[in-house]
């Protein structure tokens, strides 16, 4: 192949530092979240995993919407510079809830509003920037795999310096400091603002040299005033701040929300008369990855909660010349991700060479088994220690390699297989199933960060006891190890349906 033939668009590269300073935004602020819950705002970390969750699980959830209205009404490209300055404006919310930490009745409502602003925000944000990745490509061009895995890098540039620059500002072990990684945040979120703004017009265009991302023709022009749209994403953040608060504060709802929009959606695609056997079969097929992919998140993203109470208490920060903030461990994730997937891609070139590739649900159970075996290593190193000792940092360091390797083995498969596998008609409609279990699994993330133990309480889930760190470790390892041995058994009936 030329070097012509491999050259990507520029638009690729604007939508790289765009998204890149996005994660740097989210991960940066994630990176702060549970510390300032606990360590500035005083909640204990039952209540900070709770919010975390129900936070992460929205995160999630409001792609659905944004994806719709910009179909419908705004494009890709206003939704996102909308989403991106109300992103802006939740993290100066919580900058001036930073300012406030020790005056709850000021800062509660800053506190809440600003997670609101993140949730909406986001929403409108994040599928439209993906949506335009694969705009900037003829369909089917066989470099679009590779673009997507250029995006990825830029996701996790971002991952990696968010929690490493709002950690050195914003967690000195000084309350009052938690502020400026908000800050931190915020001005990197308004770069990435306008970097789209500057960018789109010159280089995100298609193929055929026309501009990608514009709002449909017929939609009313009044929506899609920046001001406009802006104002109406900060009323669904308040609605998000009321489902924020009633599922923690009142009666946990949320995850039969989710479960009653899989079963409706199922309910759609299934009751479809259009649709043949053989795409029902395919359809199924989404189903089932979709479901073990919660199991795989929920233990995944510890990170931001019980991994970060983990490094914070019982892990050996202090290098002797510099005490390691508790923060930056949730770069670490990202760091591996960039310095390990080209070997993972190698590999499975290499296993397709000689036709030993494995088929992608089989991928998915392996990153199942290297997530398990990751709480394994963890649980090991914690055998015997109690809930207020101190142990190396090898323990977690070693445990996130493992669970990028495992990340790098089901993430970037599971997304392709809904491109695949999807049937036209219901592209969408998938996709927002697969963003459904992600809301699912991190929501119950929250739950099971709530099981973290602490002092001589003894906390249980499905008649697991946990008491100690390794039992807490361990009910990951029991929870990913069976998922994934049931994932193995089912693979070679799955990769059967998709071959149909
Ligand atoms: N780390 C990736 C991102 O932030 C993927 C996260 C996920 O799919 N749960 O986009």
């Amino acid at each position: 192949m030329s070097a012509a033939a491999e050259k990507h668009p520029k638009g690729l590269y604007v939508l790289f530092a765009t998204e890149m300073w996005e994660r740097f935004n989210y991960y940066g602020m994630r990176a702060i979240l549970v510390l300032f819950l606990t360590k500035a705002l005083l909640f204990d970390k039952v209540f900070a995993s709770q919010v975390y969750g129900s936070y992460t699980g929205l995160i999630y959830l409001t792609p659905l919407l944004g994806g719709y209205i910009a179909d419908r009404y705004w494009g890709n490209n206003k939704s996102i510079i909308a989403g991106g300055l109300v992103m802006a404006i939740g993290e100066f919310f919580l900058f001036f809830c930073g300012n406030y930490y020790d005056n709850a009745v000021i800062a509660t409502p800053l506190f809440y509003i600003g997670l609101g602003c993140m949730i909406a925000g986001n929403g409108f944000f994040k599928p439209n920037i993906s949506s335009l990745v694969g705009q900037l490509y003829k369909k089917g061009d066989s470099k679009i795999d590779a673009a997507y895995t250029i995006f990825y890098m830029g996701i996790n540039t971002g991952g990696a310096l968010g929690p490493i620059v709002c950690g050195y500002f914003g967690d000195t072990g000084s309350k009052g400091d938690f502020k400026w990684a908000f800050l931190a945040g915020g001005i990197a979120m308004l770069l990435s603002v306008v970097t789209q703004m500057l960018f789109q017009k010159k280089y995100l265009v298609n193929a055929e040299g026309a501009s990608i991302g514009e709002a449909p023709a017929n939609a009313p022009k009044f929506f899609q005033k920046i001001p406009v749209m802006v104002g109406f994403l900060f009323l669904i953040s308040l609605l998000t701040i009321a489902l924020v608060y009633i599922d923690i504060k009142v009666v946990s709802y949320l995850f039969w929300l989710l479960l009653a929009c899989i079963l409706f959606i199922s309910f759609i695609i299934f009751s479809d008369s259009t649709l043949n056997g053989i795409e029902k079969k395919k359809v199924a097929v989404l189903f089932t990855v979709s479901f073990f992919v919660i199991f795989f998140w929920s233990a995944f993203e510890q990170a931001g909660a019980s991994l970060t109470y983990f490094a914070s208490e019982n892990t050996e920060r202090n290098l002797g010349f510099f005490e390691v903030p508790t923060s930056f461990f949730q770069s670490l994730n990202s760091i591996f991700v960039v310095t390990l997937a080209p070997l993972v891609a190698w590999i499975w070139i290499k296993l397709g060479k000689i036709n030993k590739e494995p088929s992608s649900p089989f991928k998915m159970a392996m990153g199942l088994m290297l997530l398990a075996l990751g709480y394994l290593w963890i649980a090991t190193g914690v055998k015997g220690v109690g809930t207020g000792v101190k142990v190396s940092m090898i323990w977690l360091v070693g445990m996130y390699m493992m669970h990028t390797f495992g990340e790098l083995c089901l993430s970037p498969i599971g997304l392709s297989l809904f491109n695949k596998l999807a049937p036209f008609k219901f592209a969408s409609l998938l996709m927002a199933v697969w963003f459904t279990a992600n809301a699912f699994a991190n929501k119950l993330a929250g739950v099971f960060s709530a099981l973290y133990p602490e002092g001589d309480k003894v906390t249980s889930f499905a008649g697991y006891q946990i008491s100690n760190l390794h039992e807490f470790f361990m009910f990951f390892v029991f929870m990913a190890g069976l998922a994934s041995i049931i994932l193995f058994f089912l693979s070679r009936k799955l990769k059967g349906l998709m071959e149909n």
